[in-house]
């Protein structure tokens, strides 16, 4: 595997950004009390973190992309706090599990809408989105309603839409019926990326296109980068799949890639068959399902599962394009504008690596389809871990169980595909 990612095609959120100009000087000094691999959502938060609990220490950010263009960057700007994946199944998750996931997803919430009201970073926050996971065929609208009767157990009451409220919030009468999906927010993506980047503390060192290669075995660690060698009392690698490349979790997580595409700017006519809300939100009720939202004059789809390998962009134009007029026949766009794909990390029971696993190397990775609240949590708690603070979060992390054991390829790879094409054989009409 490569050492970090690298994208057949720029993230459609930063090209819609002024052009960024990336944090490319490394400092002449090589020594620091920690290095911070990977600032996605996970790493900035570990970083921001450890600089504010150790004012006097210098804490070196390293990212082998440009802010904006990662994952966190990719992806579909859903600030979920529900207890899964965007588009899980609720309704078989233990109460403790759910608990845990609740408590951590609502505090990473919570960091994310300090951040941005305190440093008005100015990313298209709206937190009183209309936000609907929903099902357009029966079997999954009644997995839909359990999940419901599972959140309603946990003391919510989603509100529920049936077919005619989903037509006017969207303009389609695609979906048959749908539930609250728990969105706390729906941003910009890559503009809350950038802009938690630019507002770090002083006392970070942001190195963006600069790619770790190595780490060395134990303290003092050598850190071997595209900028040169580096070296550090305490690494943290928040660099999600890619920590695989640096030795961990090779045998805990996948890489799946999504695929997302946004239409031009629509003219008013189609703006018309797009509903009354200025903004909504679709997530899908099967986990194979397909993501939408209206942002601005555009319209955003997000769907396709492709196991460790990208799709050829113009595969993935066309397959989005399917799904996008399967919803939208009645409008008179038919193209596409941007298409991306971005890539996840994701475990076999949904669990992450989190914590401290060898001495002085701290990893939080693998968070999967829901990683900027959870990311952002995790990001703030290993910091917190690393400098000896305590909290009921924190203890209650630590007794989360971790992914399970993969077997090795190219049995995993074997059984991943046959799943993936199985569920979306399954997920039918919800593609
Ligand atoms: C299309 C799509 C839609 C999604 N929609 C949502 C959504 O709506 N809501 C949600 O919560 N989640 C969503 N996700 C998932 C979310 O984007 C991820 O869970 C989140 O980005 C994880 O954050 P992270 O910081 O852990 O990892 P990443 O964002 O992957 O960040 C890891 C960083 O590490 C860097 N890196 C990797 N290897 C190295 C190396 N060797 N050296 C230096 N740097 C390295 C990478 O460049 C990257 O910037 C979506 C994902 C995709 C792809």
């Amino acid at each position: 595997m490569t050492s970090a990612p690298a994208y057949n095609s720029g993230s459609g959120w930063n090209a819609l950004l002024p052009p960024r100009i990336a944090r490319t000087e490394a400092p002449a000094e090589r020594g620091f009390p920690a290095i911070v691999i990977g600032a996605g959502f996970t790493g900035l938060a570990t970083a921001r973190r450890l600089a504010e609990l150790r004012p006097n220490d210098q804490v070196v950010l390293i990212d082998a992309s440009v802010m904006g263009e990662g994952a966190s960057g990719r992806n579909s700007g859903y600030l979920l706090i529900n207890p899964g994946e965007p588009s899980a199944n609720a309704a078989n998750f233990a109460d403790d599990w759910a608990n845990r996931q609740f408590s951590l997803a609502r505090a990473g919430f919570e960091i994310l809408q300090k951040q941005v009201r305190r440093y008005n970073i100015g990313c298209d926050w709206n937190d009183a989105p209309v936000a609907v996971t929903a099902a357009a065929t029966p079997n999954v609208e009644k997995s839909a309603r359990k999940t419901r009767e599972q959140y309603v157990k946990w003391g919510l009451a989603p509100d529920e839409y049936d077919q005619s409220a989903l037509h006017r919030l969207t303009g389609t009468d695609y979906y048959r019926y749908g539930l609250d999906s728990l969105t706390r927010a729906l941003v910009q993506p890559a503009a809350l990326h950038r802009g938690l980047a630019d507002v770090l503390p002083d006392n970070v060192r942001l190195l963006e296109e600069t790619t770790v290669f190595e780490i060395g075995e134990k303290a003092p660690f050598s850190i071997r980068t595209s900028r040169g060698d580096f070296s550090t009392g305490r690494v943290f690698l928040t660099n999600n799949l890619h920590a695989r490349a640096l030795g961990f979790g090779g045998s805990r997580m996948v890489g799946i890639y999504t695929y997302g595409a946004f239409t031009p700017e629509l003219d008013d006519h189609d703006l018309m068959g797009l509903g009354t809300e200025a903004d909504w939100g679709i997530l899908p009720a099967h986990r194979m399902g397909t993501t939408l939202r209206k942002v601005g004059r555009r319209l955003l789809i997000r769907s396709g599962d492709s196991y460790e390998h990208e799709n050829d962009p113009e595969a993935v134009r066309q397959m989005l394009h399917t799904l996008y007029r399967n919803r939208f026949p009645h409008l008179r766009n038919d193209e596409l504008e941007f298409v991306w794909g971005g890539l996840t990390a994701v475990s076999h029971n949904g669990g992450f690596i989190f914590g401290e696993m060898r001495p002085g190397v701290f990893v939080s990775a693998g968070c999967g389809g829901a990683g900027v609240v959870r990311g952002s949590i995790h990001g703030e708690l290993l910091a917190e871990l690393a400098c000896g603070e305590h909290s009921k979060l924190l203890e209650n992390r630590l007794r989360m169980k971790g992914p399970n054991w993969l077997p090795p390829e190219p049995l995993r790879g074997f059984g991943a595909k046959i799943q993936i094409r199985f569920e979306q054989w399954q997920a039918g009409r919800e593609r």
